[in-house]
């Protein structure tokens, strides 16, 4: 067996495990041995030996053989110490060397800071929320992984990235030898282009695979991002066949994600997927009066008029850090001028924001976003086309004109090009009709509507 043999080996390899794993896991690999029936590699790290020696040992074990090399075991050296590898670690082989191991976990992880305020502990649960509530917690409690990964959407402002905070202050307290790793998938990318452009990728798997918990805050951001969809689907992979915990979030479920790889929607949908719906008035209410006692002990003596807190949770609706900060805005400026908080001292300083929560939606706006929705030009779904692929989505637009505007039938009408209120009115039966049926239709309702009204 020479070299050469190992290059034409190679070549069927590629075929077998594709050109990307290929390049990242069979090129690094230099042949250093082949005698009694053990072929024997050098590469580069740990690490690498271990992912290699699990995931492809059988592919080149098998191709070495049908070259006539006839090969019962492929071993793999950092230098020229062996790599122990979890599935040979047992009976009398030794452990990993240590060294390694302790010299990862001591690298800084290349995660986010966690915001101190983000606990359980000030995250009011109400009936949106619950589910997600509970999920969080049963993960934050660091026992066996029950489900994998937890995957929390929702809108802006909802509390997604709060519950992975809370998570990872519960899981510091709770287990503090545990690995707990959170970050954006921006700072994920970030990190993995910088890996390459350095050339350290293996030092980036390594690293990612040494956690024992990941969480990966808007997960959608990837979408379209080819080579780190690649990457974080490795990774994602790696920890859950290593039964760690993974947290995802996004702002919409994973089957909607545009751009983003059929494979990698399948397994985020393997876990636990939950969403956060939007605040509904006691919960709104919940949040302001837990913020409330906080501003108490910051502005002593400052009186809150019975009602205001009532009025903003009724009138902004948009999402839970608008209302924080309208709360703050409002305190600062009470305590500013030294006058109590009443209904007309919020009216007067909060304009803009109630304002803009009162910002109707337009038909156009629906419009567009049904359009993009469906990938159909704009002018088409306004226009005279009759096919199914631009009338359906045409009637999905004229049903949330109706729904969330206050529009009468006729007035649609001529936002869709002139056309007549009975038109109107049946597109809108058709969809009430579907919508019981079609539950793809039904997600799409329901993904549209919250879009649309954030
Ligand atoms: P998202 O990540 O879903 O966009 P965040 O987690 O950043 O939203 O939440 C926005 C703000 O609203 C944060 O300041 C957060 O503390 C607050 N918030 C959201 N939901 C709740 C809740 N249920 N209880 C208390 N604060 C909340
Ligand atoms: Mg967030």
């Amino acid at each position: 067996m020479t070299n050469e043999t190992w290059g034409q080996v190679r070549e069927e390899l590629i075929k077998r495990v594709g050109k990307h794993n290929y390049a990242t896991w069979i090129e690094p690999l230099k042949l250093s041995q082949l005698k009694n029936g053990v072929a024997r590699f050098e590469v580069p790290t740990i690490f690498f030996g271990d992912w290699v020696q699990r995931n492809y040992a059988d592919h080149i074990r098998s191709q070495l053989t049908s070259a006539g090399a006839s090969v019962d075991r492929v071993e793999f050296t950092v230098g020229t110490a062996p790599v122990v590898t979890r599935a040979a670690a047992t009976g009398a082989a030794k452990p990993a060397p240590k060294a390694t191991r302790a010299r990862a976990a001591e690298e800084e992880l290349p995660g986010a800071p966690l915001d101190a305020r983000f606990t359980f502990d000030s995250f009011v649960v109400g009936k949106p929320n619950e589910l997600a509530h509970a999920a969080a917690r049963r993960v934050a409690e660091g026992g066996p992984v029950t489900f994998n990964p937890l995957f929390l959407y929702g809108g802006v402002g909802l509390g997604k990235t709060h519950l992975m905070h809370a998570i990872a202050h519960e899981l510091q307290a709770r287990h503090p030898e545990l690995r707990v790793l959170y970050l954006s998938a921006e700072q994920f990318m970030y990190r993995f282009v910088q890996a390459l452009r350095d050339r350290q990728v293996m030092d980036f798997k390594e690293l990612f695979r040494s956690v024992d918990v990941l969480m990966v805050d808007d997960v959608q951001f990837i979408a379209g991002k080819d080579s780190t969809q690649e990457e974080f689907f490795h990774t994602f992979n790696a920890l859950v066949d290593a039964n760690k915990q993974i947290v995802i979030s996004a702002d919409r479920a994973p089957g909607e994600i545009k751009d983003l790889e059929e494979r990698i929607k399948s397994r985020l949908q393997c876990g636990l997927v939950v969403d956060l719906h939007p605040t509904d008035y006691e919960l709104r209410l919940g949040i302001l009066q837990q913020k409330v006692d906080f501003y108490r002990n910051q502005y002593r003596g400052l009186a809150l008029a019975d009602g205001v807190l009532e009025f903003l949770a009724h009138r902004i609706t948009t999402n839970v850090r608008v209302l924080e900060g309208a709360l703050t805005r409002l305190f600062a400026f009470a305590s500013l001028v030294g006058r109590e908080i009443t209904l007309d001292l919020a009216q007067d300083c909060l304009a803009d924001i109630l304002r803009s929560s009162d910002r109707k939606l337009s038909i156009e706006e629906i419009q567009r976003k049904v359009a993009e929705h469906y990938n159909v030009r704009l002018s088409d779904l306004i226009g005279p086309k009759r096919l199914r692929t631009i009338a359906r989505p045409r009637q999905v637009a004229m049903y949330l004109s109706k729904q969330l505007t206050p529009r009468s039938l006729p007035e649609i009408g001529r936002r869709f090009g002139g056309r007549d209120h009975t038109t109107i009115m049946h597109g809108v039966r058709k969809i009430e009709e579907l919508m019981t049926t079609d539950s793809q239709l039904s997600d799409d309702l329901q993904l549209l509507r919250r879009l649309l009204q954030g």
